[in-house]
């Protein structure tokens, strides 16, 4: 069984693999066209590339390797989508309205072996990484989904914020950006993208010397090694000091603004002490930093968490601001569906395991 997504190769690999195989490379630039332009989703509606190639590429490679398992549409037009892959694994996708586009979050790993102690999605371990041609098919999925639609609408944003730690699956994460910014294909802005990281430090460093002008944001969640040991368990292998390191060297190679992540979670990390303390961590870089408060989506299995008190969030909120640091509190979406990430697909796991019990 052929599996080699043609979502998973970058134009450059494309049109080097279809030299090798006697084509001119003209046809990788047509092929693209028909991938992200016309979006086809049959090699045989190529119809402008010679018989030879399709049948070439029809021998080598797949357009389709995920498949719809469920879907779930909430009232704030956040569409769930969990897919199903070729070895029977489920992910989970999610498009977002906002006013300014449509947004994407993908996943880039079956489950995540970062076990953070507050996230459904750490609470199946990783299974494995996902391929490029993986992540980058979510997003054409939820495109042909929208070109199904027929109202001309178009992904415009895409947050690295699904299932999994992308930086566990650095070289796959890479060429998914390559292929997605590419201005011969779906041209997605790179400002226009996020990636997030638990705090991988020396792949921090490492994406900032890739030069690929996407955003980086960072899940921190506490302002101190004694806390976000507690909650992250991540912070064992790389305490705050090495991070803070590899921020200041992130901003000082890429001169971007990076974003902080940090979830509110009730009488655990949302009192005023802990936001000057984060304020103070971030005190010599202001122009630089934007700190993303998040409200927490309860998760059945981690009930010691609670979502923060409404009072409690503006005055985290407050503090920040009265010490100068950028800062908003996210907006939620979806929150009539299973909304935390990597609720679904947990949720849905559990659902058929308990069916086949009871079959
Ligand atoms: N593994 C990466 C990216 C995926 S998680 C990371 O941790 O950054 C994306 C974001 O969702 C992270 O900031 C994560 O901390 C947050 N998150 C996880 N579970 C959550 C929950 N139940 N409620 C709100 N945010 C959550
Ligand atoms: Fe993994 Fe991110 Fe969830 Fe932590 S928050 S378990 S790194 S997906």
């Amino acid at each position: 069984m052929i599996t080699n997504s043609i979502y998973g190769l970058t134009f450059e690999q494309l049109a080097a693999w279809l030299l090798k195989h006697g084509h001119k490379q003209y046809r990788a630039s047509q092929v693209w066209e028909y991938l992200y332009r016309k979006r086809v989703t049959n090699f045989s509606e190529m119809t402008e590339v010679n018989k030879d190639c399709i049948v070439l590429l029809e021998e080598n490679f797949v357009i389709h390797t995920l498949s719809h398992h469920v879907k779930q549409e909430a009232s704030d037009g956040t569409v769930k989508f969990l897919f199903k892959l070729k070895d029977g694994n489920l992910i989970e996708t999610v498009l977002m309205r906002h006013k300014y586009g449509l947004s994407v979050c993908v996943t880039t790993q079956v489950g995540c072996n970062i076990g953070c102690s507050f996230c459904a999605s750490g609470l199946l371990t990783k299974t494995r990484d996902l391929s490029s041609g993986e992540i980058v098919e979510q997003i054409m999925n939820v495109q042909h989904h929208l070109d199904n639609a027929g109202n001309g609408e178009k992904v415009s944003h895409i947050v690295v914020m699904g299932i999994g730690e992308p930086f566990d699956n650095f070289e796959n994460m890479i060429d998914f950006l390559k292929v997605i910014i590419d201005q011969k294909g779906l041209a997605i802005g790179s400002r226009h993208i996020t990636v997030s990281t638990s705090g991988i430090v020396n792949k921090i460093y490492e994406f900032a010397d890739t030069n690929i002008p996407v955003n980086l944001a960072i899940s921190l969640h506490a302002p101190n090694n004694d806390l976000r040991t507690k909650i992250m368990k991540i912070n064992r292998a790389y305490p705050l000091e090495k991070l803070m390191d590899s921020i200041n060297y992130y901003i000082e190679k890429t001169n971007r603004r990076i974003t902080i992540e940090y979830i509110l979670l009730k009488d655990v990390n949302d009192h005023i002490d802990e936001a000057n303390e984060l304020a103070a961590l971030f005190q010599d870089k202001k122009k630089k930093v934007y700190i993303n408060l998040i409200p927490y989506n309860p998760v059945d299995e981690h009930s010691q968490y609670q979502r923060s008190e409404q009072e409690s969030v503006l005055a985290f909120y407050d503090t920040l601001k009265k010490n100068g640091i950028n800062c908003k509190i996210r907006q939620e979406h979806g929150t009539d569906i299973d909304a935390a990430c990597g609720q679904l697909r947990s949720k849905q796991i559990k659902k058929e395991k308990d069916n086949s019990i009871t079959l």
